[in-house]
């Protein structure tokens, strides 16, 4: 479901049968109750046929497959002329950078005024801003528990170990209710009320 090679999921399209999207084109993550081993979550993305779809994604494709840890797609090292396993090779740089003190991905909690380290299954919300390149993201801080919303570029969402020097945070604590969350979160992403902070997690 998700090719690392090209950083994109599969889904099914009803009127294209099938379609690959970005991370970013992730509109709202919800995890299902019950399923745990692995957890499945519930997501509506944006599609290139204009319309949004549901889909299911386990909690293994979020947040390992991007990094790697699990494809097995057999690829061809250029520098050695062998076809390689190309998850123990992403794998082994992944988490060599983990250990290094580098994050896949990060995002600016703003009950505690400190950026945290996250992965994908965190994050609830996600809608294009006005303008340019950015994305706004509702993230539930897996050390606080409370809610942030952050103004990131695309590729802070869809490469790993792409984080963004700066971020926009909405100065706002948001309810745990999606929802209502959702509305406020809309408001604020058009209305623009972003103040700056330094996303510098060493
Ligand atoms: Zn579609
Ligand atoms: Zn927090």
């Amino acid at each position: 479901m998700y090719d690392v090679l090209r950083s994109r999921y599969t889904f099914g399209c009803p009127t294209r049968g099938e379609t690959s999207v970005v991370l970013s084109a992730f509109r709202r993550l919800v995890r299902l109750p019950g399923a745990s081993h692995p957890a499945v979550y519930r997501v509506e993305f944006a599609c290139g046929c204009g319309a949004e779809h549901p889909a299911l994604v386990t909690h293994d494709d979020l947040d390992w497959a991007p990094l790697g840890l699990q494809d097995s797609t057999p690829f061809l090292n250029l520098m050695t002329s062998r076809v390689e396993e190309l998850a123990s090779e992403l794998g082994d740089l992944a988490a060599r950078r983990i250990k290094a003190g580098e994050w896949p991905w990060s995002f600016f909690c703003w009950p505690e005024e400190r950026p945290r380290p996250v992965y994908p299954s965190a994050f609830k919300l996600l809608a294009p801003a006005v303008s340019g390149d950015q994305v706004g993201l509702a993230v539930r801080c897996p050390a606080c528990d409370r809610v942030s919303i952050n103004l990131v570029s695309r590729a802070h969402v869809d490469v790993p170990f792409v984080n963004d020097r700066d971020v926009g945070v909405v100065e706002h604590l948001f309810s745990h209710d999606l929802s209502a969350t959702l509305e406020q979160f809309q408001a604020e992403l058009w209305s623009e009320i972003f103040d700056i902070r330094r996303l510098n997690l060493q």
